[in-house]
């Protein structure tokens, strides 16, 4: 029998998907990776979003690979540092930082019909080739501002939260915060503390669970360190009782979401007891249509005499500030854009470019779709991961990637198995599993309001539907009959 080919594999993108599939891939004797980073190294989101207060609201015990548990972990939501240091640590432990080719900036990935592999072109002119291709850029990585006319006339300083000037000193100033999402809620409290006067714009309220994330006490983290089974006990506490039950909130919003909501609005009421701040804070929407957000620190903040919150649009930019709907100029030295991610965009404006020429764009012009969130008709051997419709709400980001990279290792090991140069899933196997992942959206608390997991046409593109086990479950065993295989160029056909 012939030894099974080397695969040349190619990995965009170094953040916990990246390194996820990488690690995967090697402990499955598939060691031929190279991993393609804009930035400096590993980290992703964890490198790029520095800004004061940044963690991660969903606990460390979960938000941690299941191969890689910490018993240390300093609170129940770890800050960006530990998360970094973290990830910096497993790259480590498994030989990922040195499959790593920082600051390269792809621009495009091209399948070739004829040599049947994938040709990556990055900014700089430099060139790779491979077998197969996992584009693990993630969702949320191209900073979004406002369409405000005069944007670019202001004069003072600005810049998104998700790219923090940290040389520029807030102290004393006055800073304009635009947005009032997870990331903003996470820094205005930090900020709040040094700015001279600080204005936040809000758009939308929030619905708001407490979160102290104090350090745990030490008597805590010695119980971790040596109670044999209690981080284990409490990961699988976190994973599938904790983070469950907001999905079972989000997915039955008529029942089990009232309950979020009463939970919600009594901590906003015991919070706020001004009555016009409350009126101005209060979503008008769904619970759990928007993500529901964990702090215990942000409403203090809006409470404090520097501080004021603006719910009115904001109709224009000039040298010296903002101007909102009721005509109000408001002059800052700073300007703050908590105003999130272009989260349509996943991979874009990188061309990419499968069988017959198709481009990704076109194929996606309706919004964007794959198999498992993996897979695109037409493009073989090019995976996604954290792609279309597989963002949670209520689960562990890097569980999914787990189960995505378990799924791309099995796509691999049976291009080896039948000695194929590529597979691609089957257009109709895809068409299905997309129609059943936008049916199991009905009667959720997604569809009861604008944003960021919805295209203009109102789509859930960003999002699953389901449980985090549910896919974790779907993506344990790839079904060969799902795809077929392309033979190799100097083949005629597929060996058995
Ligand atoms: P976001 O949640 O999308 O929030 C953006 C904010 O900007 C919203 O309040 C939005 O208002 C507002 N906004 C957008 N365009 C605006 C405009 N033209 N005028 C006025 N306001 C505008 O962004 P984010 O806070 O950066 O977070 C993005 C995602 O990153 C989160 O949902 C989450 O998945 C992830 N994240 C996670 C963590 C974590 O701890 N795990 C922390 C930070 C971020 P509307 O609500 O009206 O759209």
């Amino acid at each position: 029998m012939a030894a099974e080919r080397e695969l040349e594999i190619l990995i965009i993108g170094a953040g916990f998907g990246g390194m996820a599939a990488a690690i995967e891939l090697q402990s499955h004797g598939l060691n031929n990776i190279t991993i393609l980073e804009r930035d400096s190294g590993v980290g992703g989101t964890w490198l790029q979003n520095s800004y004061p207060g940044a963690a991660c609201d969903v606990p460390s015990h979960m938000y941690s690979y299941s191969f890689a548990q910490r018993r240390d972990w300093s609170r129940l939501c770890s800050p960006q540092d530990e998360i970094l240091e973290y990830a910096q640590g497993v790259a480590r432990d498994y030989g990922v930082d040195r499959l790593v080719e920082p600051h390269v900036d792809v621009t495009a990935c091209s399948w070739d019909d004829e040599t049947r592999r994938w040709t990556v072109s990055a900014a700089d002119g430099r060139t790779w080739e491979a077998d197969a291709v996992i584009i693990a850029t993630g969702q949320l990585h191209h900073p979004a501002f406002p369409r405000i006319e005069g944007l670019d006339a202001f004069a003072g300083h600005s810049f998104h939260s998700a790219r923090w000037d940290h040389d520029y000193d807030l102290r004393g100033k006055r800073v304009a915060v635009v947005g009032t999402g997870a990331s903003a809620v996470q820094f205005v409290p930090e900020i709040a503390k040094e700015a001279g006067q600080l204005t936040i714009f809000q758009r939308t309220g929030n619905w708001f669970m407490p979160r102290r994330n104090r350090a745990y006490p030490a008597v805590l983290l010695s119980l971790f360190k040596h109670v044999p089974g209690l981080q284990a006990a409490r990961r699988l506490f976190i994973g599938k009782i904790y983070l469950e039950s907001v999905t079972m909130m989000i997915r039955h919003p008529r029942t089990l979401g009232l309950i979020g909501r009463a939970r919600s609005a009594a901590f906003m009421r015991w919070q706020i007891r001004d009555p016009q701040l409350r009126r101005k804070v209060w979503p008008d929407y769904t619970f759990g249509c928007k993500r529901v957000l964990f702090s215990s620190h942000f409403l203090p903040a809006l409470q404090r005499p520097n501080v004021e919150l603006v719910n009115e649009a904001i109709t224009g930019v000039d040298a010296t500030g903002l101007i909102s709907a009721d005509g109000k100029h408001h002059d800052v030295d700073c300007i703050i854009w908590g105003t999130g991610f272009q989260t349509m965009k996943f991979m874009f404006p990188m061309e990419v470019t499968g069988a017959q020429g198709q481009s990704l764009g076109e194929t996606w012009a309706h919004g964007a779709h794959a198999h498992m969130g993996i897979a695109v008709p037409g493009f073989p051997s090019m995976f996604l991961m954290y792609g279309p419709n597989t963002n949670t709400s209520g689960g562990s980001i890097i569980a999914f990637e787990e189960a995505q990279a378990g799924y791309i290792r099995q796509a691999l090991q049976q291009v080896r198995a039948h000695s194929a140069a590529a597979i691609d899933v089957r257009p109709e196997v895809e068409a299905a599993s997309d129609r059943a992942v936008q049916e199991h959206f009905a009667g959720t608390a997604w569809l009861a309001c604008d944003s960021w997991y919805r295209d203009e046409h109102g789509r859930i593109v960003t999002n699953w539907p389901g449980y985090m086990r549910e896919f974790i479950e779907q993506a344990r065993t790839l079904d060969p009959a799902d795809f077929t295989f392309l033979p190799q160029p100097d083949r005629e056909e597929i060996a058995a």
